[in-house]
């Protein structure tokens, strides 16, 4: 309909002209300005379900989720209440709390590699991966760490090589402002090739920290690691002394209630934790085994610290998500709407004879405008860029608010119901049907 369609937005555009005098971009974070995909960003007055409402009053299908936190569906009404709750006693003091016992041990229950060990609060994702990587350091006494081309890890210095999501959307995977030494120590492999992993660690004995990894990545569309991938770093880590981290921020909570790691079976030394477990606040968690946990502060000589970490808000929304997901246990269920949402996508993209390759792993879902599977970074960026564009908007037009970068992951919640799930899929026909005629 006319007020469904998100290109009729007069009052967003007001407010990004505005915005783009005072903030840089017009946004807080780089994707959402829309860059790659034409148009201009939709303002988001509000979000409840699997929907949000722009400024200009379109109920748009949304399957960015704020980029992953919102597995239960936007402002779901007992995380709200929860907290509602704790602000009335306080919105922050520095200090223990006994929710934040109550969450570090739901935390630990829910993620293998967790269990029996501990965890360590923060207020964002790239904060976790940050500490986790130090404690790596502190922990092996080796400088070097490994990453993947295309990965994405929050943007710490060390990780802002061939990085991906905003930087591969931008076409800046490096940054200007990083000093050549912060990147020294970082070396690169391709996602899904353990034996480029094993070369380095050939090439570099007994310097190598670290690898982190994305389990499945989402930061280069949504790419599914290989069957033995997982495994093998496991083995290769192993074997030479490294820390395997598992970037959990996007895959924990959502492909399985244990994350990736239970999902594939394949337990890391430290997890890093963001997005779900936050339940739309700002928190990041990482932990491991009570050995190398006890190597930070004030147990040990890694130093990290963080005024606002384990804030009672932060703390009553992540805790009471986790409460939900373990009461409601809503994953079966969310692996099926995610597998009807892409097979119904490459059903109509077939139909349409539009060349298409779709992944879904648990409620994470990708898709890219190529034929046949996509393994790493270079692969992804084979797809159609111009199509994607096209699609986003054609999407955007018929109410369905998709990720607006091709180096992305969608995300389905509790609240994508039948109904949204074949409103989308109607929205795609002829959005397929537009492409296919232009
Ligand atoms: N790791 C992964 C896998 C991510 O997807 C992201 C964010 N998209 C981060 C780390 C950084 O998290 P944040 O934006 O909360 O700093």
């Amino acid at each position: 309909t006319e007020h469904n369609d998100g290109r009729a937005q007069a009052r967003s555009k007001e407010l990004f002209a505005a915005a783009c005098e005072v903030i840089p971009g017009g946004v807080n974070s780089p994707v959402r300005a829309f860059a790659s995909v034409g148009g201009q960003p939709p303002f988001i007055r509000k979000a409840t379900g699997c929907h949000v409402v722009t400024e200009d009053g379109a109920a748009l299908i949304d399957y960015v989720g704020s980029w992953g936190p919102a597995l239960l569906g936007h402002a779901h009404p007992e995380v709200v209440e929860a907290v509602i709750k704790a602000a009335r006693d306080g919105l922050s003091f520095g200090a223990a709390t006994a929710a934040e016992v109550d969450f570090a041990e739901l935390i630990c229950e829910f993620v293998p590699s967790l269990r029996g060990g501990m965890v360590r609060l923060v207020s964002s994702g790239t904060e976790a991966t940050m500490s986790a990587l130090r404690l790596a350091r502190g922990y092996t006494g080796r400088n070097k760490i490994i990453k993947c081309a295309g990965g994405y890890h929050g943007h710490a210095d060390m990780l802002l090589v061939a990085a991906g999501s905003g930087a591969a959307t931008l076409n800046i995977p490096g940054s200007a402002g990083v000093p050549p030494d912060a990147v020294h120590d970082t070396l690169l492999v391709p996602y899904n090739n353990a034996e480029a992993v094993a070369e380095l660690f050939a090439a570099h004995p007994g310097e190598i920290a670290a690898i982190i990894v994305e389990p499945v990545a989402g930061n280069m569309g949504c790419i599914p690691p290989l069957p033995g991938y997982l495994e093998r770093l496991r083995e290769i880590t192993r074997r030479e002394g490294a820390v395997l981290i598992f970037d959990e921020v996007m895959t924990g909570f959502r492909v399985a209630p244990g994350g990736a790691q239970e999902r594939f079976g394949v337990t890391p030394d430290l997890t890093c934790l963001g997005k779900i477990v936050g339940g739309g606040m700002p928190v990041g968690a990482y932990g491991g085994p009570r050995e190398i946990m006890s190597k930070i502060a004030p147990l040990g000589p890694v130093y990290q610290a963080g005024t606002l970490s384990g804030n009672p808000l932060s703390v009553a929304a992540g805790l009471e998500t986790l409460r939900l997901i373990k009461r409601d246990k809503p994953h079966e269920a969310l692996e099926a709407a995610t597998l009807r949402l892409t097979k119904g996508l490459a059903e109509r993209a077939a139909k349409h004879g539009i060349a298409w390759t779709d992944v879904a792993v648990g409620a994470m879902f990708g898709f890219f405008f190529v034929a046949g599977e996509v393994h790493d970074y270079e692969e992804a960026k084979r797809s159609d860029l111009d199509r994607f564009a096209a699609f986003h908007s054609e999407m955007l037009r018929r109410g369905v608010y998709l990720a607006p970068s091709q180096f992305e992951a969608g995300f389905v919640s509790t609240a994508h119901d039948d109904a949204a799930i074949e409103q989308t899929l109607a929205a795609a026909d002829g959005a397929f049907e537009a492409l296919a005629g232009a």
